[in-house]
Parts: structure tokens; sequence; C-alpha cells
């Protein structure tokens, strides 16, 4: 799964590391062109639509009213209704016509003139991969402006204004980005000439700023410190290997009590958690994290006036991106397919988008004190108390919200409750399911793939929960320095097999060494010191970023399963509840073609303790679920989706990227900046759901196998934070591996029924869908390629699965009505190809429009044509 174990790339890989050869559509394995299947003739262009246009239907206003849904449980939403329809257009604020941004060229034109290189290492074959800049050079801090911030600070200080909440906390404004700011953003981090004189004295790892020279005499002053704080973290790491077998240990033995204190000081302290009942209303249900409104206004806002827009000319060969946020300027309630598409046609001749905004602006809602407050009162009254003093206190963590799991726990109270959740634990889960854990076991599972496999793994220094600590790792000739949140996680390739071995070995040294203890606790440092050395002898040995004596940890990631096992594992998968299935109703990834690997099917990872998972959003900001059916905990720290805009701000003043940084941040700098993370325990057996658009990171208390898999719950809430995920990926240049626009159609095809404010959101994705597909032809018909219009018969015989981009710069674009191939049967988006490139389109506009209309009418949107 893209998610709660997101692995990365292995750090010593260049960030600019470009795939071998020409990418194909075909290393996912859900594109591939069969051989001879292309047609040759090609159909008339016809049938545009343009004839149809008669057929406008005045469609009754009162539609809109969202507040009007009859009881439907849709607008158990608790959203005012006042609010939800008098969405002011000022909502999004007027882009001032300044000279520059009349410049500046669409936002393809703009991908092409700053031809970037994208990261994406020889792993194609494993597509759902964040990529690691760890072996990047480290930028020091402040030296943000030298590239990316200039061109921030200019874009964005009209819109961003910091506010001090009644709990001091301070929030922003929503944030604002342009494509321009992430062009300057990517560009390469120019050398710094002249270094400050400060920063000659590095002396004192801890404290030491970033540098880049570094004297002969501080290196060696680094080393000694290296050497300490290996020596130190190995302690800490031995200690908590054994943790998860004292309870195997007998509470008889006269030293059972001395060994338990002496583990005690290196266990995870509680986290702060809170039971509730499953059908307790979660304030996140009646509106997600306070941000229902804001979903509302970006993806399905009240029709903007295009004359008073200002609207940027694009070019007309080119056609403008799918963006599924931001003004419209048509009624998708009201305005019929075939005005949609009318209007869109207009782009042809004057390189005017009429139908949405399509300069490419990403938003994302703001913290709300109100959120905040009626969070604070529900876990009050469900017996929470916060703590007023002590670290807890300073670290201002929300507690996690606890379902406990029993036999009695139907399906439909699962359906309900995660239809609107951030994130939540169930406890007891595996028992109350009858989830049998051994056969997720790597050892069970070894037995059934062949132990010669290669599979992946993260190589780390296992720190505790609350530490990353850089110069544990030798960085070229010197060390890491401790700024920023960047994770070391190498990433190695070994056999199934040797992985297994190694967490055997592991387990057996430590619960040893466990039981040594609880004999004779008093022989403690005796047993650490073998300990340590223990594990170094069975660790894999780790490649040269990590200096000789350091206890390295691998950390077996992303396991996709074969077919065959799968199928084995199925009456285990079936135990899961159904809203969890990928092919439940209630799951709209039934929608998505093709197999997504790790998305659609569970990925296993093998845990053993300091295992990290780098911080993520699901791709697309989909849900997710992990079961942990292992024997130790994980402990998650998980960040609300309220708080997104602002850390995405934090991150790129540390000189990070949201998408390819591999990070694990530290809530004590999040606090200060009024962002707040819950920090809880997943124990053996638990169930973690992460809800749309959470982030979260996850470190491993010790050997334990975790199974994930996304979901995409049929809520407004989801579709919405897709339509605004979709449309971050495109300005940050990053692929969306849920191909969201064919998903869309599918779901129109198969007449999906939704609730009101789900409905008007969907309208409102597929009627600009709808525009993008016209305006696709349009810039096709420009360049003067001849349009082969397939039908979905023959579309379909011809291509399979869904069909993507295959253009470097193009972060393999998923395609949903026009595919161009080239002679060396490449697939590119119509931006992408050549003039003379084949072009096939699987639905003329009219056959589109039909759907379109057919779908409203199901949903009694329309009367039927006179
Ligand atoms: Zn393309």
């Amino acid at each position: 799964m893209i998610d709660p174990d997101r692995t990365l790339k292995d750090s010593v890989t260049p960030v600019f590391n470009l795939p071998n050869g020409t990418p194909t559509n075909q290393n996912r394995g859900d594109s591939v062109i069969p051989g001879s299947n292309l047609p040759d003739e090609t159909p008339m262009n016809q049938n545009r639509g343009d004839s149809t246009m008669s057929h406008e239907k005045e469609i009754d206003y009162e539609m809109m009213d969202i507040g009007q849904t009859n009881g439907e449980d849709v607008v158990d939403h608790h959203m005012d209704d006042d609010r939800m329809d008098d969405i002011d257009n000022d909502h999004f604020p007027e882009d001032n016509q300044s000279a520059s941004n009349n410049q500046e060229p669409p936002v393809e034109e703009a991908k092409k003139k700053t031809t970037r290189k994208r990261v994406s290492g020889n792993d194609s074959a494993t597509p759902n991969k964040k990529r690691n800049t760890g072996g990047r050079a480290k930028k020091p801090k402040g030296s943000d402006c030298d590239d990316a911030a200039e061109g921030e600070a200019q874009n964005e200080k009209n819109e961003t204004t910091v506010i001090k909440t009644q709990s001091g906390r301070t929030v922003t404004k929503p944030q604002l980005l342009t494509i321009k700011n992430d062009e300057k953003r990517r560009s390469t981090t120019k050398p710094n000439a002249a270094a400050p004189e400060s920063e000659k004295d590095v002396v004192d790892v801890e404290t030491a700023k970033p540098c880049k020279k570094t004297a002969p005499t501080s290196v060696s002053a680094e080393k000694v410190r290296q050497t300490e704080l290996i020596a130190q973290n190995n302690k800490i790491c031995a200690h908590n290997h054994m943790q998860q077998y004292l309870n195997k240990c007998s509470k008889d033995s006269s030293g059972y009590k001395r060994a338990e204190q002496i583990l005690k000081k290196y266990k995870e302290r509680p986290l702060p958690f809170c039971e509730i009942p499953i059908s307790a209303v979660h304030p996140d249900r009646q509106n997600y994290r306070n941000a229902g409104d804001f979903l509302l206004k970006l993806v399905a806002p009240v029709p903007s006036d295009f004359s008073k827009a200002s609207n940027l000319k694009g070019n007309a060969q080119k056609c403008p991106e799918l963006l599924q946020t931001g003004k419209l300027f048509v009624d998708c309630w009201k305005d019929s397919a075939w005005k949609i598409i009318k209007l869109a046609q207009q782009y042809k001749n004057t390189g005017q988008n009429k139908v949405y905004e399509s300069q490419n602006k990403v938003m994302f809602p703001e913290p709300s004190i109100l959120g905040e407050a009626n969070e604070d009162d529900f876990f009050k009254f469900h017996g929470y108390s916060k703590p007023t003093t002590g670290d807890e206190h300073e670290k201002k963590r929300l507690p996690v919200t606890v379902i406990r799991s029993t036999k009695d726990t139907k399906d439909e109270d699962y359906t309900a409750f995660f239809s609107h959740c951030s994130i939540a634990v169930v406890e007891d889960f595996g028992a109350a399911r009858g989830i049998d854990d051994e056969k997720f076991s790597l050892e069970s599972l070894s037995k059934l793939i062949n132990g010669k496999t290669e599979v992946e793994a993260l190589m780390t220094i296992p720190e505790k929960s609350d530490s990353n600590t850089r110069s544990l790792y030798n960085v070229g000739e010197g060390v890491a320095k401790d700024s920023g949140w960047e994770i070391q996680n190498i990433r190695r390739t070994f056999s199934l097999e040797k992985l297994t071995k190694y967490y055997k070995d592991c387990e057996r040294i430590s619960s040893k060494a466990c039981e040594r203890l609880v004999e004779k606790p008093y022989d403690h440092e005796e047993i650490i010191g073998e300990l340590i050395k223990s594990h170094l002898e069975a660790q894999i040995p780790p490649p040269e970023q990590f200096p000789s004596g350091a206890i390295v940890s691998s950390f077996l990631t992303n396991l996709d399963l074969p077919d065959e096992v799968l199928e084995i594992l199925k009456p285990e998968l079936d135990k899961f509840p159904d809203c969890f299935n990928p092919s439940s109703i209630n799951n709209m990834l039934k929608h998505v073609d093709g197999t997504l690997n790790g998305i659609k099917t569970p990925q296993i990872y093998g845990k053993i303790y300091g295992s990290k998972t780098p911080g993520h959003c699901e791709n697309g900001g989909v849900a997710s679920i992990n079961y942990n059916a292992g024997k130790a905990s994980a402990i998650w720290y998980a960040m609300n989706f309220e708080f997104i805009g602002e850390f995405l701000k934090f991150m790129e003043d540390k000189g990070h990227d949201f998408y390819n940084s591999a990070v694990m941040p530290d809530e004590v700098e999040l606090a200060k900046r009024g962002i707040i993370v819950t920090k809880f325990e997943q124990k053996p057996g638990s169930l973690v759901y992460v809800g749309p658009g959470t982030y979260h990171y996850v470190h491993t208390a010790g050997i334990t196998v975790n199974v994930s898999w996304n979901l995409i719950p049929k809520t407004f809430t989801q579709m919405a934070v897709m339509a605004l995920f979709h449309d971050h990926n495109a300005l940050k240049n990053y692929e969306s591996v849920i191909p969201l626009e064919p998903m869309l159609w599918n779901m129109l095809e198969q007449n999906e029924k939704f609730d009101k404010l789900t409905l008007r959101v969907f309208l409102a994705m597929l009627c600009r869908s709808l525009a993008h597909c016209t305006m696709e032809i349009g810039a096709a018909e420009n360049r003067g390629m001849n349009i082969a219009f397939l039908g979905a018969e023959k579309y379909k015989d011809s291509f399979l699965g869904t069909l993507r981009c295959s253009k470097k710069d193009c972060r393999k674009r998923a395609l949903f009505n026009l595919i161009t191939v080239d002679k060396s049967r490449n697939i590119h988006c119509v931006n992408c190809a050549k003039a003379t490139d084949k072009v096939y389109a699987k639905f003329t506009l009219t056959q589109l429009a039909a759907r379109y209309e057919k779908f409203k009418e199901d949903n009694g949107l329309n009367h039927p044509l006179e």
C-alpha cells in the first residue's frame, strides 16, 4: 500500500536518477497494448455534439439546495445550510491580472520550458514507491531563500495571514500555491559561494548547524561524538529488543521484578487514547475535521461568472490540465452536458477555458478552533482528561480514538463508524474477527513464497520512537548533521529467506538475553554487552552510510503477495469487515481498473524494533487500513487533514519535498507551529484506520508483521479530499497512482448511487472532466491530428487497464478518453504527443454527453429530453 509503510528509495541513489530507457506503460502491468490490435482506419470525427446543443433543459434551481436532503444521512454533516448554499465566490481570491501573471504560460507550457528531471529510479516495476532524497546534500537551514522562498514569498504574501488562536496556537490562512512557485522550488540548489563565518565551529554535533566546509579537526571530533552516540544507542536498542520477551519469562523468577525495572526505563511511555463506543458520533463524523464547508467550496463551488474571472489565455494547441478544485463557470446541477461541451469547445478557438479555472492553484484548509473545542469536549465526555502539566501537556497531543472490537460488532457498525473518521484504532480486532495471525507470519509466508524471492528492505539505525538522530550516520567523508527531519532509510534488496532468518536470529538472541536477565539481573551490563555483540553478528551487513559498530535493522517493506498466496490467505482476508474489502460496494476502489499492488491488494511489512515508516499521506489522499498481525506494538504519529496545509509550508521551510523527502517530523517543533499530532500505540491484533488525507508516520517497538491496503469510502469527504490531492499531485508533478478520471467515469457507467452532497461533488468533478475531454479533442484537432474514435468495445480490445502518459515529465498522468501512440508504441497524452502520432479516443463527445445526461436523469436531475 502506498501507505503506512510507504517505502523509500535507497538514499545512496542520486536524486536525479532517471529510469533506464524509455518508460512505457507496461511497467505497472496494467496497461498493455496487445500487438496488432490497433485499428488502422480512422473513423470520422463527427458527432461532437454541436448539432444537439438545442437540448439544453432548464433544471429547477432548487436542486442546488443541498439542505433539502429529505432526511438522507448525507447531511448529517451539520454544516449550516446557509453556509453551504451561500458559497461566496470571494472564497477563491481573484487573481490580479498582473503583467507577470499574464505572461505565465499555461501549465503544460511551463513544464515544457523547465524540463525537470524527476526523481524516478530504476524500480519501475513497483511504481507505488516514494523516493528518498536522503542521498542529497543537506541544504543549510535558511538557504531556502536562495531558490524557493523568494518566489514563494512574492506569491503567497497576500494570501498568508497569521492568526493567534485562543489556545495560543499560531495558525495560518489557507495557503495557495501556484505552479510557478513549484518550478522555482525544484530548481537545483545553487551552491552557496561564501559560507558564513559562523559555520566554522561545528564541533558540537548536537547543536551544530549544517555546514559545507568542515575543518579536519571537527571531523575527528564529530567521529568521536558519533562513536559515543552509537554506543549509547546500541544499549537502548538492546534493551528494547528484549522488551518483547519479558512477558514470556516466569514472573515467579526471583529476578523478574528487577529485570522488569531495568527494561521499564527503556519502554515507551503510555500514550494518550480515549476509548469510545463504536456507535458514538465522533466530531469527525459531523463535519470532517471541520473542513466540510471548505471542501465543498473547493470542489463544487457555486458557479462563478466567467466574464468577471481573470482567466489566462492558454495555448489552444495544448489541453489545459484537468483540475478538480477551483472555480466553476458552469452549474453542474443545472447545466446540461451539451452546454458544458459547447463552452469547452470555445477553448479550441480562444484558448479560454470557460468551464473551470485552469490555473493551477491548490488550497488546504486551516485548523479550526471550533473543531478543536468540539473534539476536546467529545473526549472529555468520554472520560479523557487532558494532561495539564508535564511533558504530555507540552506536547499538546490529541488522544487517539479507540474502538474496542467484539464478536458482536457488525460490519455495518464498522462501515458507519469509518465513513467519516480521520484516524482510529480498533483494539482486539484480530480476536473479534477470528483472524489467524500466524497465517501472516513471515515464517508461514516464506513457506508459500519461494525463499529466493528478492524483497525490499529498509535499513536504518533503530532508535526510540521520538528520536531521529542523523549524526549517527556517515555522509560521504563526514557525519550527517542533525538538522531537518530527514530519515536515513537505505533501501536494499535481499532474498526473503535471508530476511526471515535475520528476524529469527534477532528473536532468538533477544529472547535468550531476556531470559538471562530475569535469571541474573545483576549481570545486566554483561548481558547487554553480549546482546549488542550478538546483534552485530546477526544483522545483515550494512552499507557504508552506517558507521561500524552500529546495530542496524532491516525492515521488510511493501511485500506484494503473489496471486496464489493471496488466494490461500483469502479466508483470513475475508474476515475483515466488508467496508475494507477492495470489491465492497462501500469501497470505490472497485471502480479502479486493473491491479494496483499495495492499493487494491494487501502488502506485508516485516518489522523489527526501530523500523521507521516515513511520514506520508496515502496516494490520492485516500484512506487505508493497517492490521498488526505480529507480536509487538507499532507506535504511530498522525496529523489530521486540517493541518496539512500548514505542515506543507513547514516542510518547505525545512527544504523538504512533501512527496519525495523521507521525514519523521518532530512533534515538539510541530506543536510550536500550531500543528497538533496524535501519537498512539497499535498493539498486536489491533487495526488502525487512516482516514482521507491523514498524514502519518510509524515506528516499531519490536518484531512484528503488518498487513495494509487502501480503501476509498464512498463519502463526500473522501471524494473531495481526492480532488484536492489530485490537484496537489499535478502541482507538485507527482504521480497520481489512483486514476481519478477513469474511476469517475466507471462510477457513472455503473450508475453508482450517492447521497446528495457526494453527488454534488461527483458531478462537479465529472463536468470538469467532460470539459477536459472536449478541450483535449480540440487541442488534437488544432494540431492537425486525426482522431480515431474507437468506442468502448474496440478500445477495450486494444488497450488494457489504466493508460498513462509515458513522457518522463508527465508523471505517468492517467489518461481517460484520448490517447496517442507513437511509432515505438509508446502511449502519451495529447500534450506530450508529436503531431504525427496516432490518436485514439474511447468515446465521442456525443457518447460522453449521453452518458452524463443519463446519469443525471437517473438521479432525478434531468427531465427526459423532449
Ligand atoms: Zn503527457
